[in-house]
């Protein structure tokens, strides 16, 4: 089944706080909305009696009268999202609350363009639903990341390196001809930043990095995900200092990911005569003490953090996260302290935390679920 939300404006807020942890009582609602003790009573009926939402008769007891507690009804519904990579798609099942229910992975050559990628996306959706989904709870909204640069306007692909096809491809409309529901379509660094922020709790202002295959960073701004114009955070194109002049995909010399991606880092081990399929592969290379290996990524950590001393004076975040495939080399991470460390202002470092993700390997997904609700509650 699907359906979308049976709510709007305040009450649309009203359940995202309860479903994402932050109210638990009306008397939570009321302080955390503003709104009065009524509208927020009168405003929980409706969502009982739309069955989003259950008041059980426990809650924490401050003396007199029991408060009853309200939570998510577990038939509430479902959201569906993906991360895309380029070879493989990682899917998941939420609820509301962004738990996962079911998480797979597929194999998926995003290079065979968006019509067939989107395709096998849904039909792997569609599967999980009727395989783990009882009829009766109703999907509620659909989203993907995609390892390139989304124009939050329109929800299109916007010039991607190593997404053949893809460009200016309009997803969301693709997606919504077959679901006509709430769609999120977004950067894959952006979900993992989204994701990742709700594991740094009291950390407001983030920086995260995705280092796999290619360079992305995605930035929260008082807790919440900056997008800019949708380039915010794209830090992959922007020009390192070097001898030789290498040309990246964008077509410029010199850019960060053209030295530093895992991508770049391959075919320089290729140079050298060491073959890797993907970028797991350095890091194995690394964990076995190849000096080529564990150098290459040392002098990527080092432009990583060169690139970053910038950003950390100008951002000034509270914690600067680094995750993706090629983070699990533990020289990565050293040497970008190392260059950040040494050259920020004091106070931008003082109590600055450089360290690695948290949020495992699901972030991108949990960020997904955490947009979705947004968008779902917002339509
Ligand atoms: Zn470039």
């Amino acid at each position: 089944m699907k359906q979308r939300l049976p709510v709007q404006g305040a009450q649309g807020d009203l359940l995202r706080l309860v479903a994402t942890g932050g109210a638990e009582s009306r008397a939570d609602l009321a302080r955390l909305s503003g709104l009065a003790a009524s509208s927020v009573s009168l405003r929980v009926e409706e969502l009982i009696e739309a069955g989003l939402l259950v008041e059980e008769g426990s809650g924490t007891s401050r003396g007199g009268r029991r408060p009853r507690r309200l939570c998510l009804s577990p038939t509430a519904g479902v959201l569906a999202v993906a991360d895309l990579g380029a070879h493989h798609a990682r899917l998941g099942l939420l609820d509301l609350s962004g738990a996962p229910l079911v998480v797979e992975e597929v194999p998926c050559e995003i290079a065979e363009g968006p019509e067939a990628t989107l395709d096998l996306l849904s039909d792997a959706f569609d599967r999980l639903l009727a395989e783990r989904v009882p009829p009766s709870v109703p999907l509620r909204g659909v989203g993907t990341g995609v390892p390139g640069p989304v124009d939050p306007a329109t929800l299109r692909v916007v010039t991607p390196s190593r997404m053949p096809g893809w460009n200016d491809f309009p997803v969301a409309d693709h997606l919504r001809a077959r679901y006509d529901l709430p769609v999120l379509v977004e950067n894959d660094a952006n979900l993992m930043a989204a994701g990742e922020a709700r594991s740094w709790p009291g950390c407001d202002n983030l920086m995260v990095l995705k280092v796999g295959t290619g360079i992305g960073c995605g930035v929260i701004v008082n807790g919440r995900l900056h997008r800019g114009r949708g380039a915010a955070g794209d830090i992959s194109h922007v020009r390192v200092s070097s001898d030789s002049s290498v040309i990246c995909a964008c077509g410029h010399p010199d850019c960060l990911e053209a030295y530093a991606s895992g991508a770049a880092l391959s075919a320089a081990l290729a140079d050298a005569g060491v073959e890797v399929q993907h970028t797991s592969g350095i890091v194995d290379l690394v964990n076995d003490a190849v000096p080529e290996a564990t150098s290459m990524v040392r002098n990527a950590g080092r432009r990583i953090g060169e690139v970053l001393t910038v950003l950390v004076n100008f951002f000034n975040p509270d914690v600067v996260v680094v995750g993706g495939s090629l983070s699990a080399a533990e020289p990565l991470i050293t040497s970008i302290r190392a260059a950040v460390y040494e050259r920020c202002l004091p106070l931008a470092t003082r109590d600055l935390e450089i360290a690695p993700a948290r949020a495992g390997r699901d972030a991108a997904l949990l960020g997904a679920g955490s947009l979705l609700l947004d968008a779902a509650v917002a339509s």
